[in-house]
């Protein structure tokens, strides 16, 4: 068994190693750590470090031994330790959602409950609520499931910046929901209501004929700032029927 260099960094500020899953798959990264010392004063923030038989604990017990760690068992050490102090990367939609966060702020402004729609597509049904003062991300938009907290499913959230961050359960079709509602908000709120026969803004049943065929009710179109049908045309029709007169 070969002893354990420690990384020679020859004023560079990473140096590459790497380590091997069981399947053998190579796991190539850097480290910024010159020894073992440093390496296991960040494995001991591990939860796990306290657990002698745990994989970070085996790993902190090898390097305390005097005949330190096998050069295997040194290599996952710096990875742990690497994988610690890395804040994770979260993954964001390359996808603007400013124009669903406004229309949302807009309707903020003008009622006390929280602005909500409820879109139905395919098999799924998305809610997007805006977090109140009282929450941990005022104004920051969540997106998921309908339902009671913890037997929903959470897709993300957008940020004050109109930007989506998903979580691991968003699927391509609520991303493609998203990017078209922020597209085309009027359509989209327009084809769930035809589809439904209720508002997605505010959940009501589209009573009236030219509510349906829009697919939202008049209200909640100067809410969310949105059209209501085609007001040029009846603008036009209006005028005509005066001038018949
Ligand atoms: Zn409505």
């Amino acid at each position: 068994m070969t002893k354990f260099t420690d990384p020679k960094f020859n004023d560079r500020d990473l140096v590459p190693l790497r380590v091997f899953k069981r399947d053998g798959t190579e796991l190539p990264f850097e480290t910024p750590f010159r020894n073992l010392a440093e390496v296991a004063t960040v494995l001991r923030t591990h939860r796990d470090a306290g657990d002698a038989d745990s994989f970070v604990g085996s790993l902190i017990k090898a390097i305390g031994r005097i005949a330190g760690p096998s050069n295997k068992q040194a290599a996952w050490a710096h990875k742990v330790a690497v994988d610690l102090i890395t804040p994770r990367q979260q993954r964001q939609l390359d996808v603007e959602l400013l124009p669903v966060l406004q229309m949302l702020e807009r309707a903020a402004g003008t009622q006390k409950r929280l602005p909500r729609i409820v879109l139905t597509r395919d098999d799924v049904t998305v809610q997007l609520t805006m977090a109140g003062d009282k929450s941990r991300q005022p104004g920051t938009v969540n997106v998921m499931t309908p339902g009671a907290y913890g037997e929903n499913t959470w897709f993300g959230r957008i940020d004050l910046d109109g930007r989506f961050n998903p979580s691991r359960s968003c699927t391509p079709l609520v991303e493609q929901l998203l990017r078209d509602l922020a597209a085309d908000p009027a359509k989209v709120a327009g084809q769930h209501g035809v589809a439904t026969g209720s508002c997605c803004f505010c959940r009501r049943d589209l009573s009236d004929k030219r509510s349906r065929s829009v697919g939202y009710g008049p209200d909640c179109a100067v809410k969310y700032g949105l059209p209501w049908g085609d007001t040029s045309a009846a603008d036009a029709a209006d005028k005509a029927a005066r001038e018949a007169l």
